[in-house]
């Protein structure tokens, strides 16, 4: 498992390096948000670590060019900013967990160990997603049913990625829009609806077995029935 830290302190980055190679993971460590994202053009990690206050850009911006990057590596905010409007921005703008410093490197270890596991599924995925007789290619970025081939948008994708990596659970409007438009939406827009409308006019086109189910109030389920 390959970690990168993205710390300027040199004193924790060096107590994280240290930290994270005795538990066993190969760890780069960048000082800075350009070296950072140098890395990430290079190499894939498994998950980040990233401190937000950065001497040449905050990290949250380096989270957004990961994850625009298509990183999908989990992330752990490392921050001093301990308000809960910073934690939640820190979260809505695609970490995965966050802790507040000084921090005990036991938490910090299970919380990665935890991290880790969470992403380690769609890491070490095929290039195929399946569900019933839908199959999307995610090299290729196409989704067909059966032999047909399915027409989507960039965006549609995403949103029938996202469904189909979560099938069978209960996705809200708002989980939607976290990690499918990463983004800060109002949730009471109806960007969500009017992209499933489209989506099942496609996926689940006529003469076809529904797979995208709405539950009434609370948001969309992809499953077989
Ligand atoms: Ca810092």
């Amino acid at each position: 498992m390959r970690l990168l830290v993205v710390e300027d302190d040199s004193a924790i980055r060096e107590f994280l390096n240290r930290g994270l190679t005795e538990a066993g993971y190969r760890v780069d460590v960048a000082p800075d948000g350009k070296s950072a994202l140098a890395l990430v053009d290079e190499e894939v990690y498994d998950g980040f670590i990233v401190d937000l206050g950065l001497p040449d850009m905050d990290g949250l911006d380096v989270i957004g060019r990961c994850r625009a990057l298509g990183h999908t590596a989990p992330v752990l905010i490392l921050s001093a900013r301990r308000s809960v409007d910073e934690r939640v921005r820190g979260l809505e703008q695609g970490g995965d967990d966050y802790m507040t410093k000084p921090f005990a490197l036991a938490e910090l270890l299970a919380r990665v160990r935890n991290l880790l596991r969470r992403g380690a599924a769609p890491q070490m995925e095929a290039v195929r997603l399946r569900v019933a007789d839908l199959e999307l290619d995610l090299v290729r970025r196409e989704a067909r049913r059966g032999s047909d081939l399915v027409q989507l948008t960039t965006q549609e994708f995403a949103l029938l990625e996202y469904l189909v990596r979560n099938a069978g659970r209960v996705v809200t409007r708002t989980m939607i829009l976290d990690r499918v438009w990463r983004m800060r939406i109002d949730p009471a827009t109806n960007v969500v609806d009017v992209q499933i409308y489209r989506l099942r006019n496609k996926v689940d086109a006529e003469g076809k077995r529904p797979l995208i189910h709405t539950i009434r109030g609370v948001g969309y389920v992809l499953k077989e029935n």
